[in-house]
């Protein structure tokens, strides 16, 4: 099973490469993030082993445990609902929060990037579909969003996220990832100050190769190296 790690990230990156090929686009541009969540250290230390330097935690417990378990050269991305009363255990450990969805939420994060003396990049979560099911901030409120936190000293807004449907088919996301990609551009020609659209964070195990045809920067795939989790497994 382990020793499938390995196999699967090399799956995984020609994949990517083979759809920037058909849209013309440079690998270099698509960031690899092994979405780690339940799985042993011992699996995250094959995955850097291999190559892994982005890891994508959901739950700030084991987040943090994880961090500290690991080499520091590591960029751990925070990819999970994020509560307010949680973020002073994440700040400055991670690289990159994606899931940021509310003006309250930037705030808080704010307030402890400054006492941690730093600036906190992070994602705008757009819940493109509008599924009740998920977090995220409908996308004709968007820019209003990113506007507002635009104003906090100490948070940098890099791009926006999303959380595609579950599909059969990936092909049946492709509107979504389409119209993810013209809302980031869409902003970005705005050029709000302290605003960067450069980061689109979309796909999954099952739809990853067509968030990259679709201009995805990041891609989050966990079962995909790592096999199926077991949360009956989980304390
Ligand atoms: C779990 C998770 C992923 C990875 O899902 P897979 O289908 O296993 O690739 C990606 N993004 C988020 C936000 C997740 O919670």
């Amino acid at each position: 099973m382990a020793a499938e790690i390995e196999a699967n990230l090399d799956h995984v990156r020609e994949e990517i490469r083979e759809a920037c090929k058909r849209a013309r686009r440079d690998p270099k541009e698509v960031t690899l993030i092994a979405v780690s969540k339940t799985k042993p250290i011992e699996d995250l230390r094959r995955a850097y082993a291999a190559g892994a330097r982005d890891f994508g935690e959901n739950k700030v417990q084991e987040l943090t445990g994880k961090i500290e378990q690991m080499p520091t050269d590591i960029r751990w991305h925070m990819i999970g609902h994020l509560q307010r009363n949680k973020v002073k255990y994440i700040a400055g450990k991670v690289a990159l929060i994606h899931s940021v969805d509310s003006y309250r939420l930037a705030e808080e994060i704010n307030i402890h990037a400054k006492k941690n003396n730093c600036i906190i990049p992070i994602l705008i979560e757009v819940n493109y579909a509008g599924e009740n099911s998920k977090f995220g901030i409908a996308p004709e409120e968007t820019e209003e969003l990113v506007r507002e936190i635009s104003e906090l000293e100490n948070v940098r807004i890099k791009g926006l996220m999303t959380i595609a449907p579950f599909v059969e088919n990936p092909e049946e996301n492709r509107e979504i990832f389409r119209g993810m990609k013209q809302l980031s551009v869409d902003i970005g020609r705005e050029n709000i100050d302290n605003v960067e659209m450069d980061v689109l964070s979309m796909g999954m195990t099952n739809d990853y190769i067509v968030a990259v045809e679709e201009g995805s920067t990041m891609v989050r795939v966990g079962t995909g190296i790592f096999g199926a989790r077991d949360y009956s497994r989980m304390k």
